[in-house]
C-alpha cells in the first residue's frame, strides 16, 4: 500500500520535474514580455495624457484670442464715444476704460505666450516618449517571437505531460496531493520527492540516520525528512566496491556496510575511523 503510494508520488514527481525543465528552458522570458507590455502601456497613457493636456492649452489659446478680440472691439468702440464726450470727466471714465482693456490684452498676450512655451515643453516629452515606445516595441515584438516559437516547440509536449499529470495525480489520496503540491512549490530545487541518496536527504543534503533510512526501505509507512519535509521515495543502492581513488567516499560507503541498519550512528562514525586509518596503514605493508 505505502510502496504503490510512493511509485505513484515518484512518477508525479518526475512528470512535474520534466514540466518544470521545459519551464526553463523559457527562462526569464515569460516575465521580460509581460515587463515590456507593462512599460509600453505606461508610455501610452502618458501620450494619451499629453494630448489631453496639450488639447486644454490650444483651448486657452484660443479663448484669450477671442478675449483680445473682444477687448480690441471694446477700445474702437471707445474711441468713437471719446469723440462725442460733453466734458472732461466723461473723457477721463472712457479713458479708464481703455486703459483697463489695453492692461487685459497684455495679459492674455502673456498668457498665450506661456501656453505656447508649455506646449513646446511638453514637445520634448512626447517625441522622446514615442521614441522610447518604438524601441521598446520592437524589442517586445522579437521577444514575444522568441516565446511563440518555444511555446509551439513544447505544446505537444506539454499537453501530454499535463495529461500524464492528472493520471498520475488522480491514484494519490487528495491529503498525500496537497502536501505534495504544498511541498514541490516551496522546495527551491521543485523536489517534493527525493531519495536518500549517500546517507543523505537527496533534496536538502542533511544526514538521514541509518534507523530512518532502514525505515524509508521497509516501506511500511511514508517516511519524510526531519529537515525538509521531503517525501523519502527510497534509499539509493550504492556500489559496493569502490576504488581506493577517493578516501572519503571510501569512508562513508564502509558505515552502512559494517554496522547493522540498528546500530548508533555515533559508533558508526567512531568504527568507520578507524577503520580508514587501518587502511591507510595497510597499502605499506602490504607492498612489502
Ligand atoms: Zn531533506
Amino acid at each position: 500500500m505505502v510502496a504503490e503510494k510512493l511509485e505513484a508520488l515518484t512518477k508525479l514527481q518526475a512528470i512535474d520535474s520534466k514540466i518544470e525543465s521545459i519551464k526553463k528552458v523559457r527562462g526569464a522570458l515569460p516575465d521580460e514580455v509581460r515587463d515590456l507590455e507593462d512599460e509600453l502601456a505606461g508610455y501610452e497613457t502618458r501620450l494619451q495624457k499629453f494630448e489631453e493636456e496639450n488639447a486644454a492649452f490650444n483651448q486657452d489659446i484660443e479663448d484669450k484670442k477671442t478675449g483680445i478680440k473682444d477687448s480690441e472691439a471694446l477700445i474702437k468702440k471707445y474711441e468713437e464715444q471719446q469723440m462725442n464726450v460733453r466734458n472732461n470727466r466723461e473723457y477721463d471714465a472712457i479713458t479708464k476704460e481703455m486703459e483697463l482693456q489695453t492692461l487685459e490684452i497684455q495679459v492674455s498676450e502673456k498668457r498665450i505666450k506661456e501656453a505656447y512655451a508649455r506646449i513646446d515643453e511638453k514637445k520634448e516629452d512626447v517625441d522622446a516618449t514615442k521614441a522610447k515606445t518604438k524601441e521598446r516595441g520592437a524589442d517586445l515584438k522579437a521577444k514575444k517571437a522568441e516565446l511563440n516559437t518555444l511555446l509551439t516547440e513544447s505544446e505537444a509536449d506539454e499537453l501530454k505531460l499535463g495529461k500524464e499529470r492528472k493520471r498520475a495525480s488522480k491514484v494519490i489520496e487528495e491529503r498525500l496531493l496537497l502536501a505534495y503540491n504544498k511541498l514541490r512549490i516551496n522546495a527551491r530545487n521543485g523536489l517534493a520527492v527525493v531519495n536518500v541518496k549517500r546517507g543523505a536527504c537527496g533534496g536538502c543534503f542533511n544526514v538521514v540516520p541509518p534507523q530512518r533510512q532502514a525505515d524509508v526501505k521497509e516501506q511500511k509507512k511514508i517516511i519524510v525528512c526531519e529537515h525538509c519535509g521531503r517525501v523519502f521515495a527510497g534509499v539509493d543502492i550504492e556500489p559496493i566496491v569502490e576504488k581506493p581513488k577517493a578516501k572519503r567516499t571510501v569512508r562513508k560507503k564502509a558505515a552502512p556496510k559494517t554496522t547493522t541498519a540498528k546500530a548508533e550512528p555515533k559508533t558508526t562514525a567512531a568504527k568507520a575511523a578507524t577503520k580508514t586509518t587501518a587502511e591507510k596503514a595497510a597499502p605499506k605493508t602490504a607492498a612489502k
